[in-house]
């Protein structure tokens, strides 16, 4: 059923908002110039095309146009700009809703037979289009896992939990925490994404640098394919051949539709802490955090913002003491001048965060970081699900606004942080327009981290899509000419599928298809993600005279 509270067109629930601050559009102008807002049509003014006719489904399925509206996209900017449009591709014919893995396996047996091609749908917050419907001579069934929601079975005394994959994000804490436990795992999307999505775009929470990737929380799979159900129990350690839980992970729904993850948890904390701290330099940042992830210190949120992050952060915080203090420090003190915020979060014992948090500062005063308490950390707790609606905000005020991310070794980390952001500015200069490129280092391992670019431009209207195309298309290309992984956390989905044999090689992609082939042979399964190379190449405008 589709869910009227979340917003058809945006981020979030319908009734929330979060408008730009004042600050915020002075410093946009003043650095990229204003640009044509993008109103968002109103919902009867959407054309919904005639669904073709399906066979009976053997789950519960809608086909009326509000339903098949609310399943047509995801979250990307692509999507985001056909929804305020009105200008969409393409619609599924059914939406179904399983409610228990049988019915999923038979649902996808029955597409096999009658040719439908069928795309597993958590919580619909994909930013790469992986649940986007495209054009297809195949009938499109979206299915949902909505319905399949809830903790299955706690092992309490092997930290051990079963989630059912339409579990949300709140779901899932809140069914563990009066066991005293918790999982950790919070993306910015945590409020309206699965288990099941985060499992299948190896997803990254904001704590994951204590608490790892969702790949490192996965310790067995139950997934439903064409030839029934694949179950990967939960094993401490294993030698019984490759690890192929590892490879459902990632799999972006091309190869099952997973039903149910076996999920590590862990106690909660007795006590959270946190504070920031400013760094003189993106330089000096670095090396604190290099610092603390090789020394072994438990710090489980770390976030370092660029000096064009930070300075941005300024305008979007209402907290006039830490901003008066920011402020001061970056344009009283030259030493300061491009500092960066830093934030960092522990959770545990009382004593260990004790503990860690002064280990840390050791490092930090080493690198001449300057303490800004814990406001700061206290605001980005208390914010940090509110900041997408921004998003939405941003166009109708004529800011385009969009986010990529990769990972890096150290030791190339420097240099993907330079290249992006240069190549961007570049394309487009070229196109007539300026772009604000700002970045953050999150999700640190001993051997590298994850950056985090924000870009916002002037919308131009007519050519918002050719706009952010030119954008993503430059950075994906520095990225990868850096050293950068193609993705750190999104994934793959359509949007990256061809830069993916870049990455993993041809015998990579090989073995991928051979794996896909073997498991969906009707090539029933999301059929355009990860490997879809044509489809990707119809980046460029559609032909409906939009720009999209
Ligand atoms: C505002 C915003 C903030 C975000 N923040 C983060 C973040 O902090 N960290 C992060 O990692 N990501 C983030 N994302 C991206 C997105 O939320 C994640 O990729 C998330 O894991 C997707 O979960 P979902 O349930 O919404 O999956 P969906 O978007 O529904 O699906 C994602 C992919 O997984 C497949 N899939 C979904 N469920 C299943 C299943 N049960 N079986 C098989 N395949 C399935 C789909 O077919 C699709 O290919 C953010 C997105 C937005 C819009």
């Amino acid at each position: 059923m589709a869910d009227n509270a979340r917003r058809w067109n945006g981020w979030g629930l319908a009734g929330e908002s979060v408008p730009v601050p004042t600050a915020a559009c002075e410093w946009l102008t003043s650095r990229i110039g204003t640009g044509d807002p993008l109103s968002a049509v109103d919902e009867s003014a959407v054309v919904v095309t005639p669904a073709r006719t399906l066979t009976a489904l053997p789950a519960a399925s809608m086909s009326d146009a509000a339903t098949r509206l609310r399943f047509a996209c995801g979250q990307s900017f692509p999507d985001l700009l056909a929804l305020r449009t009105g200008r969409i591709e393409a619609f599924p014919d059914a939406v179904c809703f399983p409610e228990n893995a049988d019915e999923v396996v038979r649902l996808l047996r029955a597409a096999t037979d009658h040719g439908l091609a069928v795309i597993p749908r958590g919580g619909g917050t994909s930013v790469v289009g992986g649940v986007t419907v495209a054009p297809d001579a195949k009938p499109i069934v979206v299915l949902s896992l909505e319905r399949l929601h809830g903790l299955e079975t706690l092992d309490a005394a092997s930290r051990l939990a079963i989630f059912r994959a339409g579990t949300l994000g709140p779901e899932v804490e809140a069914s563990l925490a009066p066991h005293g436990l918790r999982l950790g795992h919070e993306p910015q999307s945590f409020e309206f994404s699965t288990v099941g999505g985060w499992v299948a775009s190896r997803s990254a929470g904001q704590r994951s640098t204590g608490i790892g990737k969702i790949e490192d929380l996965v310790a067995g799979v139950e997934v439903a394919t064409p030839s029934g159900l694949w179950r990967l129990p939960p094993q401490p350690a294993s030698a019984a051949g490759p690890e192929l839980r590892r490879l459902v992970a990632g799999s972006e729904g091309r190869l099952g539709v997973i039903t149910a993850a076996t999920l590590r948890v862990r106690e909660l904390p007795e006590v959270e802490d946190g504070q920031v701290v400013l760094l003189p330099s993106w330089s000096a940042g670095s090396e604190v955090c290099r610092a603390l992830l090789q020394s072994g210190n438990r710090v489980e949120v770390l976030r370092l913002s660029d000096p064009t992050e930070t300075s941005f952060a300024t305008t979007l915080v209402p907290l006039s003491r830490m901003q008066a203090i920011v402020s001061q420090m970056l344009f009283g003190f030259p030493r300061y001048r491009h500092g960066c915020l830093l934030l960092l979060g522990w959770a545990g014992a009382a004593q260990d965060v004790v503990l860690a948090r002064h280990a840390a500062a050791r490092v930090w005063r080493e690198h001449e970081g300057l303490s800004l308490g814990e406001s700061g950390w206290r605001r980005w707790r208390a914010d940090r699900f509110r900041h997408p609606y921004l998003r939405d905000a941003l166009l109708t005020r004529g800011w385009g606004v969009d986010t990529l991310e990769t990972a890096a070794q150290w030791s190339r980390l420097g240099g993907v942080w330079n290249a992006v952001p240069t190549a961007m500015r570049a394309a487009a200069e070229a196109m007539g327009f300026r772009t604000a490129v700002m970045c953050h280092l999150s999700h640190a391992y001993p051997d590298g981290a994850s950056l985090y670019f924000t870009f916002l431009w002037p919308l131009r209207a007519g050519s918002e899509f050719s706009q952010w195309n030119t954008l993503k298309r430059a950075a994906t290309t520095a990225l990868l000419a850096a050293g950068g992984t193609l993705s750190h956390h999104h994934g793959v989905g359509t949007m990256h599928a061809p830069y993916l044999e870049s990455e993993v090689g041809e015998q990579g992609t090989a073995v991928l298809s051979a794996i896909v082939r073997a498991l969906d042979p009707g090539a029933t399964l999301n059929p355009r993600v990860l490997l879809d190379r044509g489809t990707i190449n119809r980046s460029e405008p559609s032909g409906d005279g939009g720009d999209r």
